[in-house]
């Protein structure tokens, strides 16, 4: 009997959970030819979200738990999981429904085909706004430009990855990880499945703008090094543009006798290169803070409990 395991990522999810265990109770039944784990891993949550998952654990064999110490993030919190993890498939599911557990079965039939990793992107996504959805097509448009690794668009996290995937994330250990970034990165044979996203079934969202910056940040820096590029063609575009400019004042003073102003047009060039530099020392900081967290080599996450079947 193949096993599959079924990853669930919880941060302060206690309201939802009492609709999700049925929800999974109901898609073991339907498909009991297979061996289930369904792999909570607790993020540190601050309300009761463990001891629900505690008490489903003793009502249910099926069910396993990783504790962890504090709230580390979802990628790390997934990151846990998946090393965790002997099984024949691993599927990753939001634990707030808006990925429905429905689809499962049609990933499975897909991975049975010979497939190894099963992505569901979402067609529609009711209950976010038009600022979420333009930004986020916008940065997968950057994104994909900047780097030849095909990037899956309006695909989150919702996946069946096969036991070859699952190997292959387990060897990666970075610690700024973009786990978008990982899934693309280490390939395979793709898939994708069409699937309209639900809106949150309760609870809270746990993103605002600032952390999605911060992880459209991440998901560059840890895709492709081309800011750095795009850095250095600005410099070369910015000193052409200032030697044309150089010719252009020494005609216009030397050859023809017309006065240069000096203020205005200095004062530009400077605020101009002054802006540029700090954009560039920034992007290069981007880097070296990602290379300074890696050179400590800190476990990725700590465990304060577990039980795993
Ligand atoms: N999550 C987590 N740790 C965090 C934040 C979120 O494990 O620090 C989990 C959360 O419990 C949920 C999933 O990640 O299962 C997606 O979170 P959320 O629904 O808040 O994000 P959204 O769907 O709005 O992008
Ligand atoms: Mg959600």
């Amino acid at each position: 009997m193949k096993k599959i395991t079924i990853l669930i990522p919880c941060y302060n999810e206690q309201e939802v959970l009492p609709k999700l265990f049925p929800r999974l109770d109901k898609l073991i039944k339907s498909q009991n030819r297979f061996d289930w784990e369904l792999l909570f891993v607790n993020d540190g949550s601050r309300d009761q979200t463990f001891e629900k998952i505690k008490k489903y654990a003793e009502q249910n064999k099926a069910v396993s738990y990783i504790n962890l110490a504090r709230n580390f993030g979802k990628e790390i919190a997934m990151a846990a999981g998946i090393d965790n993890v002997k099984a024949d498939a691993l599927i990753i599911i939001d634990a707030d429904l808006q990925d429905p557990p429905e689809l499962i079965p049609d990933m499975i039939k897909i991975w049975l085909e010979g497939y190894d990793d099963v992505y569901a992107r979402r067609r529609s996504r009711a209950g976010e706004s038009f600022l979420k959805k333009f930004t986020s097509s916008m940065y997968y448009k950057v994104l994909q430009k900047s780097t030849r690794i095909p990037i899956q668009q309006d695909t989150g996290d919702f996946r069946l990855l096969d036991k070859k995937c699952i190997k292959a994330l387990q060897s990666i250990q970075e610690t700024n990880r973009s786990t978008k970034a990982l899934f693309s990165w280490i390939g395979y044979k793709k898939k994708e499945i069409l699937y309209d996203r639900d809106p949150r079934a309760a609870g809270q969202t746990k993103w605002n703008y600032v952390k999605l910056v911060g992880l459209a940040i991440d998901g560059i820096v840890s895709f492709t090094t081309a800011p750095l590029r795009v850095a250095t063609f600005v410099g070369f575009l910015v000193a052409l543009f200032a030697f044309i400019y150089l010719i252009v004042v020494f005609i216009k003073t030397m050859v023809l006798g017309i006065d240069e102003p000096g203020y205005p047009s200095l004062m530009i060039v400077i605020l101009f290169l002054g802006g540029i530099q700090l954009i560039t020392i920034g992007i290069i900081g981007e880097y070296i803070g990602r290379i300074f967290v890696e050179t400590k080599n800190r476990p990725l996450y700590l465990i304060e409990s577990k039980k795993l079947k």
